[in-house]
């Protein structure tokens, strides 16, 4: 099933001059996100996954259902102050200012393997701090699994030491 008609484009949000993939539409429409689930299996091959780690918010609708599939684990990174225990912090720079992730510090044992997964790929920034976090934890990358790339901001770049995949290019 081609996934592109459910995504759309929202101009300047969330500020002017932004082209938004909006996936809401794909998440409203049940055959389309199995379909979704099902191809972002394919992409992952036979690899063995112990944990799949996802990124909040959008990243957790697939995060967990990729988990379920794979009999994996599901990890959250999310946000400052929403996670309960004891937690590793990653700032990373945003194109005005600092943001930052946080994991919590017994969600991946030494030597786990990892999928991490989001949404979406735009400039890297997000992605390559959750790889940080999985690092720090001791947690191996097999891969970073993304349901869209935007290719021309490059985050692909961010990414360079893991292997990358996304479902959908624009
Ligand atoms: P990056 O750090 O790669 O620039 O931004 C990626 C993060 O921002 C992801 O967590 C993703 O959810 C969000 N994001 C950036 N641009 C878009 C977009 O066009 N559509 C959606 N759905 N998310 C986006």
């Amino acid at each position: 099933m081609d996934l592109t008609k459910y995504i759309r484009n929202i101009e300047n949000f969330p500020k002017a001059g932004v082209h938004f993939k909006d996936i809401t539409p794909l998440l409203g429409d049940s055959e389309a996100v199995a379909s979704c689930v099902e191809q972002l299996v394919v992409l992952i091959g036979d690899k063995k996954i112990d944990k799949v780690a996802a990124i909040e918010s959008r990243g957790f609708f697939f995060g967990t259902l990729l988990a379920q599939k794979l009999n994996a684990g599901f990890v959250p990174i999310r946000k400052p102050g929403k996670l309960p225990y004891k937690t590793r912090k990653e700032p990373y720079q945003l194109e005005y200012g600092l943001d930052a992730l946080e994991i919590h510090e017994d969600a991946i044992k030494k030597g786990e393997r990892v999928l991490l997964h989001d949404d979406v790929l735009a400039t890297g920034g997000t992605a390559r701090a959750a790889c940080n976090l999985i690092e720090q934890l001791g947690g191996e990358i097999v891969q970073c699994n993304f349901l869209l790339e935007l290719e021309f901001l490059k985050g692909i770049n961010k990414l360079r030491s893991h292997p990358v995949q996304s479902l959908l290019k624009f």
